[in-house]
């Protein structure tokens, strides 16, 4: 099987499962219990929790964890919403947004809440003077992809800080969720930041909301204190020293993956290049985990059922989204037919040079045998 759609989701690393084992038996107690199972619990989850604040440089109590970036995002817009009705009514996106992000600002707006879509340049990057049109003293949050999920394109987050460093009122939210383990994070200019633990190996239902120290929100998930008062719930200790196991695995490593990732990039890019009904997608600013291309005379569907098929498996747009027209790719190209036709290929440091080597062969054959149809 050879496996490209990383970005969906990844398959558990051994390790992180072992990890998971291994607490679920040996720390059975409530690590809010007083006893001494309890207490136990507690001092392996604060460990855990240093351990994940040291390898993401950030401050233990700016920990918070939820089930997954879905969560993280969601409790960020409506809780920022919530929190500060009263400052202002505008919140700034991208069509680039995952749809955790976007259909909880069509939820906000459904409440009077008024959205902006700052506009993207045909290199994927947000147009800095389209948001300073719109930023005003009413903006109170701006919320921005690091790494989309269709594309890969990696913003410039530094630049949108300074825009944003204008509006001492507006905060900033990142999603992170693709850039996780893939590329270093500065945490420094970022208010909130999302992510999910399932793609960088780790376990489905669970991830992080950063939450820069001194800033208050409203809740979304009401309760008795848990490892924070953000989020309520026992304390998924198994999950969290499993997301722990999966940062300790990928993090040193950024920097020798992505040479890796780049020259698996490079070779399927110059294959994909030769064919006329090719379209690429993604731009100079897409990190190398992630191509998106456009076979435009082939419905998607049909390319990717007959690549499964062969055993291989990628991706149209990304698995969460659910109408045919990727508003991903349209905002940059604005082309219909680009925007219906987009697939994705997402690596991951796994992947290997001879697994980018059968798929070109395969995708030749079906690209041929399609193409005539
Ligand atoms: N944001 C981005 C950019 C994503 O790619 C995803 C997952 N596809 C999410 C948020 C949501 O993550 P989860 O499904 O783990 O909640």
């Amino acid at each position: 099987m050879i496996y490209f759609d990383n970005s969906a989701t990844t398959f558990v690393d051994k390790e992180v499962l072992e990890t998971f084992n291994k607490v679920c038996t040996e720390y059975p107690g409530n690590a809010n219990s007083i006893h001494s199972l309890g207490v136990k619990s507690k001092e392996l989850e604060d460990y855990a929790t240093d351990k994940i604040a040291k390898l993401l440089k950030v401050k233990p109590s700016e920990i918070i964890y939820t089930s997954g970036a879905t969560e993280s995002n969601n409790t960020v817009l409506k809780g920022i919403a919530s929190k500060y009705k009263n400052r202002g009514n505008h919140i700034i996106t991208t069509h680039l947004e995952h749809s955790s992000t976007i259909e909880t600002a069509k939820y906000l707006e459904s409440k009077g809440f008024i959205i902006d879509y700052v506009k993207i340049k045909e290199d994927g990057l947000i147009d800095l003077d389209n948001l300073k049109e719109l930023i005003t003293d009413k903006t109170i949050l701006v919320a921005i992809s690091y790494v989309d999920s269709e594309l890969g394109i990696k913003q410039n987050i530094k630049e949108i800080r300074k825009i944003i460093n204008n509006y001492p009122k507006c905060y900033l939210h990142v999603d992170a969720t693709q850039a996780l383990g893939k590329i270093e994070i500065d945490f420094n200019d970022i208010d909130f930041l999302s992510m999910s633990a399932h793609k960088i190996f780790g376990m489905k239902g669970i991830g992080l909301l950063i939450k820069k120290e001194n800033i208050v929100i409203d809740n979304l998930i009401h309760g008795g204190k848990s490892t924070t008062i953000y989020r309520s719930g026992t304390p998924a200790l198994p999950l969290i020293c499993s997301l722990m196991k999966a940062l300790e695995l990928i993090i040193p490593n950024i920097e020798n993956n992505y040479n890796h990732v780049k020259e698996l990039n490079n070779k399927l890019i110059m294959a994909l290049k030769k064919y006329n009904n090719v379209h690429i997608n993604s731009t100079n600013n897409s990190i190398p985990y992630i191509i998106n291309f456009s076979i435009t005379n082939i419905k998607p569907e049909t390319f990717i059922h007959a690549m499964e098929e062969e055993n291989i498996f990628i991706s149209t747009k990304s698995a969460c989204s659910n109408s045919e027209l990727s508003s991903s790719v349209y905002s940059l190209y604005h082309d219909n037919n680009i925007a219906t036709h987009s697939i994705r290929i997402s690596f991951s440091y796994k992947n290997t040079i001879e697994e980018v080597e059968t798929f070109i062969k395969v995708f030749d054959k079906i690209y041929n045998k399609l193409s005539l149809k």
